[in-house]
């Protein structure tokens, strides 16, 4: 058996943590099969406890832009913890990281880090609610802001897997403040405005959505959130957790030329740690405690390992600008390679791609929201998937996820990643 102790390992986890995993979409329950357990990681290559060497594609869902185990942030890792790892008090090192994030990062001036992107979205809506005064955010169907109350409600990728868009656990007067729309439809939200006069404090969205597989913003549709949120006195919240540092070195803003209120960050900007990050212009960040009332707080924020290691990528990334555009130029040999083959098939696809996230969908129709997103067949992803994972090469585990490349991937490895799905796309 191929993964045989990956399975050992996957029944001893599952006897004392539920479900074996510390995060549902490893288990592979969309995709079956046995959960791979990973031993260690370098450049663009897992190396898992059964001896295999896979080529990811995954890259820990997006932190590891740069490759696995990339030295400067490792060995920036190893000389902070020599000085102990944890204080509770200022340091220096939070004040070098938070400049380099706001001098690279467009139309903000302060921001505060957290530990990961669930609790900048919940912060973030916090402070949103606190300076408007109002209760309602408006969120999109398919979107994932992490998994604070407020945000599951069709929330794309995990939840979506398991079918429970409205968890159990969250109130009825939670839900209500909760207002949907579909992705890319502005008519919906203009309706949601109209329908809830001075109530709503936020918009909050992914501005390139990433948790539904890959789904772009039509033209406008950005443009088009900030003119509703103008009108009606609301804030724009990118969450930019997964396309922050990633699309481009200021996110979302800078590629698409549209200002938001609050950023949310996470992913990238720690490195590999745990981090995430929220900002926004003085007027509005000044609200937040100890300056003004909107409280948040956090015993290991600003944590000295994880900014060191945050600081090091963002760092690396503001020093070589070229890494976005080498990202993007492997990402379309990806996407033509995989266009070509299964454009010689029966198979219906539509690949949608963004920088470096991109996804294929199992269905002929364009996805440009949850509703066609949903559309694609399970099926076929999953003997996708499997077929893929046995010729070496790790996607996600969901037909709703990204897939996020890392520079470290070399033209070999991208090619022998096409030869693996054209070979699976003649047994599907
Ligand atoms: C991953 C993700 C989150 C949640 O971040 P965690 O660090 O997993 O809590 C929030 N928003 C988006 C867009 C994400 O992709």
């Amino acid at each position: 058996m191929l993964y045989q102790r990956s399975s050992q390992l996957f029944v001893e986890a599952q006897q004392y943590i539920p479900g074996g995993v510390n995060s549902p979409v490893r288990a592979f329950k969309a995709v079956g099969g046995t959960p791979i357990f990973v031993k260690r990681a370098k450049g663009a290559y897992l190396y898992d406890e059964d001896g295999s060497v896979l080529i990811d594609y995954i890259n820990s869902w997006g932190p590891m832009i740069l490759g696995h185990a990339f030295e400067p942030v490792i060995n920036a890792i190893k000389t902070t913890a020599e000085k102990g790892t944890s204080f509770g008090m200022p340091t220096e090192l939070e004040t070098k990281i938070a400049k380099l994030a706001v001098e690279m990062v467009p139309n903000i001036d302060k921001i505060r880090f957290v530990n990961s992107g669930t609790e900048a979205c919940m912060s973030a809506i916090r402070l949103a609610r606190g300076y408007t005064k109002r209760h309602k955010i408006i969120k999109f169907a398919g979107c994932y802001h992490g998994h604070s109350d407020s945000f599951l409600i069709q929330a794309g990728s995990g939840a979506s897997t398991f079918g429970v868009p409205n968890s159990p656990g969250i109130t009825p007067g939670t839900a209500q403040d909760t207002l949907l729309a579909s992705y890319n439809n502005l008519e919906e939200v203009a309706h949601l405005f109209q329908s809830n006069p001075e109530q709503i404090a936020a918009i909050i969205v992914e501005p390139v959505a990433g948790n539904m597989g890959c789904v772009p913003p039509k033209e406008g549709f950005l443009q088009g959130l900030k003119q509703l949120c103008l009108e009606n006195g609301a804030l724009l919240i990118f969450d930019e957790v997964m396309t922050g540092f990633r699309l481009a070195k200021g996110g979302v803003q800078e590629l698409y030329q549209v200002d938001a209120d609050i950023v949310c960050f996470g992913k990238v900007i720690g490195g590999g740690l745990p981090v995430g990050a929220f900002a926004a212009r003085e007027e509005i960040m000044n609200h937040l405690a100890p300056l003004g009332p909107v409280y948040q707080a956090g015993t290991l924020s600003g944590n000295p390992l994880a900014m060191a290691a945050g600081y090091e990528m963002l760092q690396y990334l503001n020093d070589h600008p070229e890494v976005f555009t080498s990202l993007e130029a492997k990402t379309i040999y990806l996407k033509n390679g995989m266009q070509e083959i299964f454009a010689n098939t029966n198979i219906p696809f539509t690949i949608n791609q963004v920088g470096s996230m991109i996804s294929i969908h199992f269905h002929q129709d364009p996805v440009v929201d949850f509703t066609t997103a949903k559309n694609g067949d399970n099926d076929l992803f999953k003997k996708f998937f499997h077929g893929l994972l046995e010729r070496g090469i790790y996607i996600a585990p969901s037909a709703y996820e990204t897939w996020f490349l890392t520079d470290a991937l070399t033209y070999d490895d991208l090619d022998q990643t096409l030869q693996a799905i054209k070979e699976v796309s003649l047994i599907m």
